[in-house]
C-alpha cells in the first residue's frame, strides 16, 4: 500500500488533521495477560464513535507476546510485522509478560516491533483530572524508543583475573535517533504552547557521569532547539540530571510540560509519573513512526489480576485516543478524552486499582454513554 510520508509524518504530529484519512485499518494485538481483557474495550470504544465523525474501521487480529512464543516458539510473528507494514495505518498492543528470568530464544516482541516498524517515538502523557485529588500534574513523557541501552548488545564473561562473572550492556546514543526525538518533542511541545499559552521542553540525561552518550543526547537536543529558534520561540528550553529529575517529579510534578528522555529513563519516568495520578492502568502511550502509530497501554500484562474481568481499561482507552490524534484526528481523541476524565471525575464507576467495585466492561460501558 503506498502512503504519502510526507502528509503521514504532518498529520502523525497533528498538525494537518484535514489530509487525514477516514478509513483505517487497525491491528489488534492483546498479547499477555490483561491485554486480552483491555484491546477489546479499546475496539469496542472505536466501533461505537458517533457516526458524525465518518471514521470506519477495518481490524486484523494479530498475534504476539509470550503465549504466542510458547505456542509457536516465535515472540512476534513474521505474519504480524508484514500485516502491520503492508495493511495498518494503527494499532493497539495490549501487554506481554515478562518471564523475570532468561528463556532461551525469547525476546520481546514490543522492542522488536518498534525497532522493525521505525516507532522512534513512545510518547507517554500523564495528567491528573481537576475535581479530583490527585496531584496537579499534566505532563507528556517522549521517550525515544529505538536505542539506548534497548538494543540489547549484552555479553556476559569469565573474568580471568578474579574468575568471577562480569556482565555488559552496550548504551548506544545515536545523533540520527535524538534529532527525530527532540523534533517530535518540540513539536508537541509547540502545540501545547499554543492550547495553554505557554510549553517547557525538559532535556533529562545523566551527562555528568555519561558523558559520551547522555552527552550526545543533550548536545543534540540542544542544538535542535537553538537551530530552529524561530519556530520554537516561546518555548522554554530545561535540562535536568536524571536523578533530580525523579526526586523533582515527585515534590513538584507540577513544574514538568513536556519532557525527553533516552530509552531506559523515559521507561522508569514514565511508570514512576504513573504513581501520581492513581494507577499504572490510567496512563497511556503511543508509539510514533512515519508509518504507523500503536496505542499501547504503559502497564504490563498483570498477571495477579488477569482474568478476573477488572483490569482498568483506561490506559487503553486514552492509548486509542492518541492513536487517532497521532493519526490525525484530535477532535476525536479530544472528545474520548473528555468522556474518560467525566468517567474519573465522577468516580463512581472504577475499577479495584482505583479503589472502586467496577469491571473493565462497566468502565468501558461508562465512557462509551459519556461519549455518546
Ligand atoms: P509484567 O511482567 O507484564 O511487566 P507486572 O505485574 O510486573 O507485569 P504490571 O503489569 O505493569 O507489571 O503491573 C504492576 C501492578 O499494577 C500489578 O499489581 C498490576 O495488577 C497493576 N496493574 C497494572 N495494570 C493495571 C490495570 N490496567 N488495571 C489494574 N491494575 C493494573
Amino acid at each position: 500500500m503506498l502512503r504519502s510520508s510526507v502528509s503521514r509524518l504532518a498529520s502523525l504530529r497533528g498538525l494537518a488533521s484535514n489530509a487525514a484519512r477516514k478509513n483505517l485499518t487497525i491491528g489488534l494485538i492483546p498479547g499477555d495477560g490483561i491485554g486480552k481483557e483491555v484491546i477489546p474495550a479499546g475496539k469496542q470504544i472505536l466501533e461505537n464513535l458517533n457516526p458524525k465523525y465518518g471514521l470506519n474501521f477495518d481490524f486484523i487480529d494479530l498475534e504476539a507476546g509470550f503465549q504466542t512464543f510458547l505456542d509457536t516458539g516465535k515472540a512476534l510473528p513474521d505474519e504480524t510485522v508484514k500485516i502491520l507494514k503492508e495493511q495498518c495505518q494503527g494499532a493497539l498492543f495490549g501487554a506481554v509478560q515478562s518471564p523475570t528470568t532468561k528463556v532461551e530464544g525469547y525476546s520481546s516482541p514490543i522492542v522488536a516491533l518498534r525497532k522493525q516498524l521505525g516507532l522512534y517515538a513512545n510518547i507517554r502523557p500523564v495528567k491528573s483530572v481537576s475535581g479530583t485529588n490527585d496531584r496537579p500534574c499534566d505532563m507528556v513523557i517522549v521517550r525515544e524508543n529505538t536505542e539506548d541501552l534497548y538494543i540489547k548488545i549484552e555479553k556476559t564473561y569469565t573474568d580471568p583475573v578474579t574468575g568471577t562473572k562480569v556482565a555488559e550492556a552496550t548504551k548506544r546514543i545515536t545523533e540520527t535517533a535524538t534529532r527525530k526525538i527532540a523534533t517530535i518533542a518540540l513539536d508537541i511541545a509547540l502545540q501545547r504552547l499554543k492550547q495553554n499559552g505557554h510549553a517547557t521542553l525538559t532535556v533529562t540525561h545523566k551527562s555528568n557521569v555519561l558523558s559520551q552518550s547522555d552527552g550526545l543526547f543533550r548536545e543534540i537536543c540542544k542544538d535542535v532547539y537553538e537551530s530552529n529558534k524561530a519556530k520554537y520561540a516561546g518555548i522554554n528550553y530545561n535540562e535536568q540530571i536524571v536523578d533530580s529529575m525523579v526526586y523533582r517529579l515527585f515534590r513538584e510534578p507540577e513544574c514538568f510540560d513536556v519532557v525527553v528522555a533516552p530509552n531506559l529513563y523515559g521507561d522508569i519516568l514514565s511508570d514512576g509519573a504513573a504513581a501520581l495520578v492513581g494507577s499504572l492502568g490510567v496512563v497511556p502511550s503511543a508509539n510514533v513512526g512515519p508509518e504507523i502509530v500503536i496505542g499501547e497501554p504503559s502497564h504490563g500484562s498483570a498477571p495477579d489480576i488477569a482474568g478476573k474481568g477488572v483490569a482498568n481499561p483506561i490506559a487503553t482507552i486514552r492509548s486509542t485516543a492518541l492513536m487517532l490524534q497521532f493519526l490525525g484526528h484530535p477532535e476525536v481523541a479530544k472528545d474520548i478524552e473528555t468522556a474518560v476524565d467525566a468517567n474519573i471525575r465522577e468516580g463512581n464507576i472504577k475499577t479495584p486499582d482505583l479503589g472502586g467495585k467496577s469491571t473493565t466492561q462497566q468502565v468501558v460501558e461508562d465512557v462509551l454513554s459519556k461519549l455518546a
